[in-house]
């Protein structure tokens, strides 16, 4: 299909979306992205504290399989660091015991870090779209097929096109878009059902003057059975001179107050590490389950990875004017960042080609 006549219109800015966005920069076609809010990068979200210690909150390690997503990074002169895991971590199997200091395995694959946050990677990839099809805080509420076009209809505004490619977790798409005329039986009933990967995760990250934690010969990370938060890392800056401990917080805390779950992850990490991480210097946290242009809740059980890379999401819609992209649709690395960018290579390819 050759496009380079055609206006493109790609809903939503987040890995996907903008990386589409940064292929089709590269040639003669026309396009638009979409984004409902005011901030680019979706599922990416590098929060930095007042004392400018980059968190993530959202996407965070690279590993070396993740092929495609290293080569768009070397391409687009970003570096990485390798993950500090140590070679102890603090385990908590069970309520009963106290927690235990284990050796973790040797020659583990390690995992990566982008220098400067993972943000910096969406922020690249949108230096290279003109600041003017950059739309964003603007909700896409309905999909119009209409002849040999589509409209894209927002909260204030209409956009016609005449291909639109939705990037959006499919079932957060079938649940808030309104499709005109409706697309196939099929397609909503897979979508959804269709697991919108970390959805239903929470992230919080601590900063600190010092990295105590060092000082207890311990590396920072954490496997817990029985406190909120299973899993922790030393989150500190590749200079190594911001000092971060960051994790995840049990999902089924989401309707507790962001002071009840500081006080219960303190109450966690005291018993490893003492009344020091009381002094902490900031607090950041996201409930993912609470984000609307992430999750919207599931009728049924929908278990992790459910339905990721269907072959409803591999075939197109309207005449082949709509193409479902996002890193839920890819057929591998359905989930990580290689499958949005895995994602919008397919579609790339199919709409130049
Ligand atoms: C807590 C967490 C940790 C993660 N950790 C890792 C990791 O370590 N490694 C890894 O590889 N991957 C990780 N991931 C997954 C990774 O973040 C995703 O694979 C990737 O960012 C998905 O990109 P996407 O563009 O496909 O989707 P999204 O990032 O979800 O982008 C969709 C975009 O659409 C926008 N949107 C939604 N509704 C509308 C609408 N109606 N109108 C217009 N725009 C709309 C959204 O605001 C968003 O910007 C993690 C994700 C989370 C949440």
């Amino acid at each position: 299909m050759n496009n380079s006549n055609k206006e493109i219109i790609i809903i939503g800015a987040g890995l996907t979306g903008l990386t589409l966005g940064y292929y089709l920069s590269k040639t003669n076609c026309k396009f638009k992205i979409i984004e409902a809010q005011n901030r680019i990068g979706g599922r990416i979200y590098t929060k930095e504290t007042p004392n400018n210690a980059p968190i993530e909150l959202g996407a965070t390690w690279f590993a070396k399989q993740h092929t495609n997503v290293l080569s768009l990074l070397k391409e687009l002169n970003l570096t990485l660091f390798e993950q500090v895991l140590g070679t102890t971590a603090v385990y908590e199997p069970i309520s009963t015991s106290p927690p235990q200091i284990v050796q973790l395995p040797k020659n583990q694959e390690p995992s990566y870090r982008l220098t400067g946050g993972t943000e910096q990677l969406i922020q690249k990839l949108a230096q290279h779209i003109n600041k003017d099809d950059l739309i964003i805080d603007q909700e896409v509420t309905t999909i119009l097929h209409e002849d040999d076009r589509v409209i894209v209809k927002t909260t204030n505004q209409n956009y016609i096109g005449n291909v639109v490619i939705s990037t959006l977790p499919p079932h957060l798409l079938t649940n808030t878009i309104t499709f005109d005329p409706k697309l196939e039986n099929n397609f909503y009933q897979t979508a959804k059902n269709t697991h919108t990967w970390m959805g239903e995760s929470i992230k919080i990250g601590f900063t600190f003057k010092t990295p105590f934690w060092r000082e207890h010969n311990l590396s920072g990370t954490i496997f817990s059975n029985v406190g909120p938060i299973p899993e922790m890392y030393d989150h500190s800056n590749q200079q190594d001179n911001l000092y971060a401990l960051k994790g995840f917080f049990n999902g089924v805390y989401h309707k507790t107050t962001k002071e009840e779950r500081c006080e219960l992850a303190l109450l966690q990490l005291e018993k490893y590490y003492g009344k020091q991480v009381r002094d902490f210097l900031t607090y950041e946290e996201m409930v993912w389950k609470s984000e609307k242009y992430t999750s919207t809740e599931y009728d049924d059980l929908v278990l992790p990875h459910q339905n990721n890379g269907d072959h409803a999401f591999q075939k197109s819609y309207y005449n082949h004017k709509l193409w479902i992209a996002g890193t839920e649709t890819s057929i591998s690395y359905f989930g990580y960042m290689e499958g949005a960018v895995r994602s919008a290579q397919r579609i790339f390819e199919l709409l130049t080609t």
